[in-house]
């Protein structure tokens, strides 16, 4: 049986977002960040993560220091009992013009394909109008966090997103 899952955007939403961020020492969580995906997991959802990182495009930091951000707080979740299940990154500039920077759906395509996933069932949610987009654009539903938009819901931060999709 296809599985659900919730993906999440990683600065704004899952960690403060310091702006190009790529030190460990720098890594912020919000109030909620763990409880808030415990209680998804614990109902069954697989939990990722799914991030546009076009500071490695831009040449401000490597990939490197990107996996060891990763590494951190997939390990930070896993000290609480949380299963972060995989990360997709888009590492491009806008200028690209690539194929997976989020709003494309394509990062949400191959971690469904990857891992079983009924992205109809799913939920992508972002502190940006281009995360419900992305959402949308591959049969998901998107939440927005802190940002309005007329086609998305809107929530102050990710406890009430996961009272909602429990609802
Ligand atoms: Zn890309």
């Amino acid at each position: 049986m296809k599985q659900r899952a919730v993906f999440y955007d990683r600065d704004g939403t899952l960690i403060v977002d310091k702006h190009y961020m790529h030190e460990v020492s720098k890594i912020e969580y919000y109030d909620d960040s763990f409880t808030a995906l415990k209680q998804l997991q614990d109902k069954g959802f697989k939990l990722f993560i799914v991030t546009n990182q076009s500071g490695i495009g831009r040449g401000m930091f490597n990939e490197n220091q990107m996996h060891e951000v990763h590494e951190q707080i997939v390990q930070d979740y896993k000290d609480q009992g949380i299963e972060i299940l995989d990360i997709e990154f888009c590492p491009h500039c806008p200028d690209q013009n690539c194929e997976c920077r989020k709003p494309k759906p394509l990062m949400l395509e191959r971690l469904a394909k990857k891992h079983n996933i009924d992205l109809t069932k799913s939920f992508m949610i972002g502190d940006k109008v281009s995360d419900g987009e992305c959402g949308k654009n591959c049969g998901a539903q998107g939440l927005l966090l802190k940002v309005s938009d007329d086609r998305f819901k809107t929530f102050e931060n990710l406890q009430q997103i996961t009272n909602y999709i429990l609802s």
